[in-house]
């Protein structure tokens, strides 16, 4: 059978369903056509159920604390089952609201693997999207405009591959039914800090062994430093500078022994399991860009600044563009895809002014350069650093560890970089980032006018630092 829409997008993640409600909020006949679940990574395998896990996780964590405020809660217990449980019912509750919103939006949802096809009887041009229902039922969309949304999924290392049991990737430790006794987290990237905040308060075990010579590679040193003593202090073992010897890894009854090697000295890793956390790879495979002129560079679809392909009726957008690979960068650059292709003129992308946010308890968030980066572009940088310790709301919620960072220009006064670690940073770095859309300076947005007590305070505190006019730090 064949259907005509104005746009059809391949892939239902937060990348393919925003671009697809944007499109028919401009009045376009909007298909996806998605072969698992509406919601893709971000609702179903990564940000929603991960942050489910790390909030139970957080409870748990305090409440065991609990006397450090004077509230008695003895024999505090885990029920990972009711953990789990809960994960899923979050999961099914936002699913419910995203097929509503498709309903809403007129939008048809195809279900089956949808694949390019060049030009044919149905169009001069490439792009129409072939969907593989099953049982040879294959449907024929004819759009004007495709948007390839298709994600990524997890990366997996020779010698490391994956078994759902005792060596995990981050799809499958989301289905543990259990806990393990202990971990061995290969990977101190944003997945792998999670995990191995979130085992740990739940009592595991936790070893991390990173490559590079800091947890967080991308993020400025001081956070990844800050990082790293905090997660030690919880007793995390963290490995950085340290190679996992893949040829090494041998399962057994007990879990999984691996050999690591760091500086040369090689030492001897055993636990339960073995989760691998090192990175996410474009699903760019088997969806027929051969049939297009679309180009695929280092394993990710090429677009420009609009979001287009090498094809301009053919868009990218999300995890398949690679780039920082996060579900609220996917969603802009739906926004941007659908926008530019019914001819607005939308906000473009610019990954500097993207937010990075980690849910480890402590939390961290970042925009825009480190301190390094910075410099290395040629910058004459000052820079502010205010801790969370001398902080009234920190104080009155027992969580004082971390500190805001601003890096600024000394000469022009724009403001470069915001670097947090601490509590909830997570929820107020978009201050940071609408000063940066606005073209904020530290001191205008130092004069803003912050609640008080509020963890917030601190950034303004911080920005005003960066002038050495802070007043209460
Ligand atoms: C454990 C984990 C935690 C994360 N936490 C966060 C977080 O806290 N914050 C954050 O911003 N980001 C987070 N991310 C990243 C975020 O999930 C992704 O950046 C985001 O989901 C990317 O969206 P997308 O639309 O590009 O792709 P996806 O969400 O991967 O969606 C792609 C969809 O395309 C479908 N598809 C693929 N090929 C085809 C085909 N041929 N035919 C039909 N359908 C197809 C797939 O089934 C999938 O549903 C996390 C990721 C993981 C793994």
């Amino acid at each position: 059978m064949t259907h005509t829409f104005d746009m059809v997008v391949l892939g239902g993640g937060i990348g393919g369903y925003t671009a697809a409600i944007r499109a028919a909020q401009l009045g376009k006949n909007v298909a996806i056509v998605e072969q698992d679940k509406l919601g893709g990574t971000c609702l179903h395998r990564g940000c929603i159920p991960s942050k489910a896990l790390l909030r139970s996780a957080e409870v748990f964590a305090l409440m065991k604390d609990s006397d450090r405020f004077g509230v008695g809660a003895e024999a505090v217990t885990l029920d990972f089952s009711k953990v789990a449980s809960r994960k899923d019912a979050v999961v099914e509750q936002l699913y419910s609201g995203l097929q509503f919103l498709m309903k809403k939006h007129k939008i048809t949802v195809f279900q089956g693997k949808g694949r390019l096809i060049g030009p044919s009887i149905f169009s001069p041009r490439s792009g129409t999207v072939s969907v593989d229902q099953g049982e040879d039922e294959i449907l024929t969309l004819v759009p004007e405009k495709v948007v390839i949304a298709t994600g990524s999924r997890p990366r997996s290392l020779p010698g490391l591959e994956t078994d759902g049991m005792t060596i995990l990737n981050s799809d499958e430790a989301l289905r543990l039914e259990k806990l393990p006794a202990s971990a061995v987290i290969i990977g101190g990237g944003v997945i792998g800090v999670e995990w191995a905040s979130l085992l740990s308060d739940f009592g595991v075990q936790v070893t991390v062994v990173e490559f590079a010579p800091r947890l967080l590679p991308s993020e400025d040193e001081d956070v990844s430093r800050e990082l790293e003593r905090l997660l030690k202090k919880r007793g995390v073992s963290v490995r950085t500078g340290t190679k996992v010897l893949t040829e090494s890894v041998r399962k057994h009854e007990g879990g999984v022994t691996l050999n690591v090697e760091y500086r040369e000295e090689q030492a001897e890793l055993s636990a339960e399991i073995a989760l691998v956390c090192v990175g996410r790879q474009a699903n760019v495979e088997g969806i027929g860009l051969e049939n297009t002129d679309v180009k695929v560079e280092g394993g990710f679809v090429r677009v420009n600044d609009s979001m287009q392909t090498a094809e301009l009726h053919i868009y990218a957008v999300g995890d398949c563009i690679g780039g920082l690979q996060l579900a609220h960068a996917a969603a802009h650059e739906g926004l941007t895809a659908a926008e530019h292709a019914w001819g607005l003129q939308p906000h473009k992308v610019e990954p500097h002014r993207v937010p990075r946010c980690v849910y480890s308890r402590p939390e961290t968030a970042s925009i825009g350069w480190t301190e390094r980066e910075a410099k290395e572009r040629g910058r004459d940088v000052k820079v502010s650093k205010v801790h969370f310790r001398a902080l009234g709301k920190a104080i009155v919620l027992g969580e004082t560890d971390g500190f805001i960072k601003v890096v600024a220009d000394k000469e022009t006064n724009d403001l470069l970089g915001v670097h947090m670690i601490g509590p909830h940073v997570t929820d107020y770095i978009s201050e940071a980032a609408l000063a940066q859309l606005l073209d904020a300076t530290p001191w205008e947005i130092g004069q803003t006018i912050h609640p008080h007590p509020t963890l917030s305070e601190l950034l303004g505190e911080a920005m005003l630092a960066v002038d050495g006019r802070s007043i209460n730090m």
